[in-house]
């Protein structure tokens, strides 16, 4: 599927995160609440576990909460922090605070062998400098994902370093702040050297750990961290935010945001993509379905599976789920028919009315609930690795049988 060449374009390029204490976070309202109070009244766990998907927040939470116990007001006035206008404040907003301590992944020695045999710069201070950049980046937007090439795991030596810091005094705020990125890619020798930290941790450290895959760490390790469960982001959520970031994306937000599975992450990804192109295709096969064409069906087929062995099914994801709106419409518009109603703004893929409207002249006692719940039924194996080939397969008889037959001489969508 096609990509436009266009460059993620975004409005809050190149500027810091000012404004008030969580006004730059998307969505999570109850840990954002929940934290602020605790900023408020100075009650405060050394250590912190947020988890969730990846692209619902928790590094812009953690980045921002951060800045707060970091600001001079913390200490007299905390309800105020963080001011965005004291050192502390300033320093954090470009991660560049000398007793705020990030640590991500980063290659390990073999693989920084290997790109150093492959490539003249795959050295140690490549990555530095590639870090540093990543950091740049994640500085003037909090939803950028600080991981580096061939960035597997957080080693030993990483947590040693950390635990080398966190014995040190601060060196300008009143305390210091550890933000581990990725924390479920600690390895087992690292998670152990952490434990230490996390038994006895100095009086002026706070650790906040962000994990996707919870299960990945000691149960040791979780059960020391006060632990907040970030979910999925709303789709008016997400929507609002690409309106901000990219004020020119018009039909597509709605789209996008219903698609992006509640991460600011993939709809980011998504807004990269050809929907025009996604729209043709996702109409072609419901007209192959019903005119029950097997030809037209397999060249379908062929476009949406890899043809390599990557078991990438991000397209098939992505079709069913545009196809799945697209029959919603069809539900909209017949039941609109039926009532002798305009509900054409309700409609999620209103570039495509047409086609919906022409799929229903031909098909006019199409079952579209009933092909919708086909569709939901081909998402839910697809997630649980049935062979796509199959549920393409059964899909498209299912579908068929669903719209139904065809009134004579029209030719479907
Ligand atoms: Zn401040």
């Amino acid at each position: 599927m096609g990509r436009k060449t266009k460059t993620q374009s975004s409005s809050l390029a190149g500027e810091t995160i000012t404004g008030p204490f969580f006004s730059r976070v998307v969505g999570q309202k109850v840990i954002c609440s929940y934290l602020k109070k605790a900023i408020g009244h100075q009650r405060l766990a050394h250590a912190y576990l947020f988890t969730g998907a990846p692209g619902v927040g928790k590094d812009a939470v953690a980045l921002d909460f951060a800045t707060a116990l970091l600001c001079d007001k913390f200490e007299t006035s905390p309800e105020e922090a963080p001011c965005r206008t004291c050192p502390q404040c300033l320093l954090a907003a470009r991660l560049q605070h000398p007793d705020l301590h990030i640590t991500a992944p980063r290659p390990g020695k073999t693989s920084r062998t290997r790109m150093e045999s492959e490539h003249q710069d795959g050295t140690t201070e490549f990555f530095d400098k590639k870090l540093l950049e990543a950091l740049k980046k994640k500085a003037t937007d909090h939803y950028f994902p600080v991981l580096l090439p061939r960035a597997r795991d957080i080693l030993i030596e990483h947590i040693r370093l950390l635990i080398n810091q966190a014995s040190r005094v601060p060196y300008q705020a009143k305390r210091k702040v550890f933000v581990i990125f990725y924390a479920d890619k600690m390895n087992l020798n690292a998670q152990n050297a952490f434990l230490k930290i996390l038994e006895e941790p100095p009086e002026d450290t706070h650790l906040l750990l962000m994990a996707e895959r919870e299960g990945a760490l000691l149960e040791t390790i979780r059960s020391r961290c006060q632990h907040l469960i970030f979910q999925p982001l709303a789709a008016k959520d997400i929507e609002a935010e690409l309106r901000v970031r990219q004020p020119d994306i018009g039909d597509a937000a709605p789209l996008i945001s219903q698609l992006s599975g509640g991460s600011l992450h993939q709809a980011l990804e998504l807004t990269q993509m050809d929907w025009n192109a996604l729209q043709s295709l996702v109409v072609n096969y419901l007209a192959a379905c019903a005119n029950r064409n097997p030809i037209e069906l397999a060249a379908i087929f062929k476009k949406l599976l890899p043809d390599d062995y990557s078991n990438d099914y991000r397209g098939v994801h992505l079709t069913l789920g545009t196809l799945q709106l697209f029959l919603r419409d069809v539900a909209t518009l017949q039941t609109a028919r039926r009532a002798g109603k305009d509900m054409s703004l309700q409609l999620m893929l209103s570039s495509v009315k047409d086609r919906a409207e022409k799929l229903l002249d031909a098909f006019p006692d199409a079952n579209s609930e009933l092909a919708v719940r086909a569709v939901q039924t081909a998402r839910d194996h697809l997630d649980r690795l049935y062979t796509p080939i199959n549920i393409l397969t059964e899909l498209s008889y299912q579908l068929s049988h669903a719209l139904g037959r065809k009134r004579k001489s029209q030719r479907a969508a």
